[in-house]
């Protein structure tokens, strides 16, 4: 059991095709007790007890400095600690840069860059009571590439701006024994893609990636274990790149 007793936050994880579900579930499938975080609509207490009943589901909007506290404190009063943030949340716009408009711009940004960063204030100071904690913020292969294969401008922009939260953070908060670190995953088969690539378009790209598929929602879960454990326990400010070789510099 590679989290047992560990406190594990993921944000944006009621979907249940989506990354951060997939985390949830292999967090507790690792001895973590979880808590899913999400918009009323996704339904996260649903989600959570889906994956067991010793697990929390709870409404918040990660856009709302207020909602991340309130949901920190609740947290912090059901199972009296966190070890693990996943700031997963994020929303895309498949638009191109002279059609941005100030609201689009306001929402992309708001939602993965405002979001890790109340989520992230709301529990540091826990994390810096117990001088312990790992957060690991989900960017995008399309910050590094200038541009995914569905999102705009903005979103890449939202999703280097994680980087550069998250590396500044892990810089700052390293001396308290509080880890930084993001994942950019490439394609991956959930939600956000659906209905915007035919198969044909899928197939397609998979032949230009190396590893010869889309990603699954487990391979990024599979790394946020990995970062979320002791075994990555030397490592901060990093970047794990999880595309199948999509993208490889
Ligand atoms: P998804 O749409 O299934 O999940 C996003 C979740 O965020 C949803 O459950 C949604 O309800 C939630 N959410 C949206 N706004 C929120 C808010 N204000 N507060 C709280 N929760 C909110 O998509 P996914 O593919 O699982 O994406 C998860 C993360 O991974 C996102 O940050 C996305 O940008 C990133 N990502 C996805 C891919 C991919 O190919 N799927 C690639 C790179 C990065």
């Amino acid at each position: 059991m590679l989290l047992k007793d560990k406190v594990a936050v993921i944000t944006g994880g009621a979907g249940i095709n989506g990354l951060g579900y997939a985390t949830a579930r292999l967090m507790a499938e690792q001895g973590a007790r979880v808590v899913v975080l999400d918009l009323a609509q996704a339904d996260p207490a649903a989600a959570a007890a889906r994956i067991g009943s010793q697990h929390l589901g709870l409404v918040a909007d990660v856009t709302d400095k207020a909602s991340c506290e309130t949901a920190a404190a609740a947290i912090l009063q059901q199972f009296g600690r966190i070890d693990i943030l996943v700031n997963n949340a994020g929303i895309t716009q498949p638009v191109k840069t002279l059609e941005i408009t100030g609201a689009d711009y306001d929402r992309i940004l708001d939602v993965s860059l405002r979001g890790t960063l109340y989520m992230s204030q709301a529990v540091l100071p826990a994390m810096r009571a117990q001088q312990n904690g790992s957060i690991i913020c989900i960017s995008s292969v399309s910050a590094q590439r200038g541009g995914g294969i569905l999102g705009g401008p903005h979103y890449s922009a939202a999703k280097a701006g994680v980087l550069g939260l998250a590396r500044a953070m892990a810089r700052e908060f390293g001396p308290e024994g509080i880890r930084v670190n993001s994942i950019t995953p490439g394609l991956i088969g959930t939600d956000i893609i659906k209905g915007k690539l035919t198969e044909e378009k899928k197939a397609e790209i998979a032949e230009t990636i190396p590893l010869a598929r889309l990603g699954r929602a487990d391979d990024i879960g599979g790394a946020c274990v990995f970062l979320g454990s002791d075994l990555s326990q030397y490592c901060t400010g990093i970047t794990l790149d999880v595309n199948g070789g999509m993208l490889i510099h």
